[in-house]
């Protein structure tokens, strides 16, 4: 049984260190809104933390490559939100980062799918989160995504 409020935290904060150890002159703001009457979830192993990283990182990356754009007076944002809703504890990720066009959403979750130069990504984190979230977990994995304006995937887990 686990506090997803506090697995999620520990988790954005961990991102976010990991990513300013290695670029300096990155800043997002971070935000979050935890509900504060979520039941504890039973989580199989460490695996959905590991899912947590990988949405969180992905986050970050488009935040940055939006900055890079150059577009003046964009301040890259990534949220997170926590939600007891149909009998599912859901944990929402949003960014303000480039978003996906409909070409990049219908493949995100086939494995080896990137668009991250060799090196930066593998094409495995979702494909892989999806495994874990609905057949290790019967949950559920979703995203929305506006090309320009940002994406949300929202991860629900059973209670
Ligand atoms: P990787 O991060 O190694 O590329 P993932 O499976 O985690 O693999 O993601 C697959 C692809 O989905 C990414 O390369 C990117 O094109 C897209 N993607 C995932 N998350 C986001 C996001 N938050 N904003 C924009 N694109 C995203
Ligand atoms: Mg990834």
């Amino acid at each position: 049984p686990t506090d997803l409020n506090r697995l999620t935290d520990e988790y954005l904060r961990l991102a976010y260190q990991g990513l300013r150890a290695k670029d300096k002159s990155f800043n997002a703001s971070l935000t979050t809104d935890f509900s504060t009457d979520l039941p504890p979830v039973t989580l199989v192993g460490v695996d959905v933390g590991r899912v947590l990283l990988n949405l969180f990182a992905n986050a970050f990356y488009a935040v940055r490559q939006r900055q890079q754009q150059g577009d003046p007076g964009y301040q890259p944002q990534v949220g997170v939100r926590t939600v007891l809703l149909n009998q599912q504890v859901q944990i929402q990720v949003t960014d303000n980062g480039t978003g996906m066009p409909e070409s990049v959403k219908e493949k995100i979750f086939q494995p080896f799918f990137t668009t991250k130069p060799s090196g930066e990504g593998t094409g495995l984190g979702l494909s892989l989160s999806y495994d874990i979230i609905a057949q290790g977990h019967g949950g559920t994995l979703t995203v929305e995504s506006q090309e320009g304006h940002g994406t949300t995937f929202s991860m629900g887990l059973p209670v």
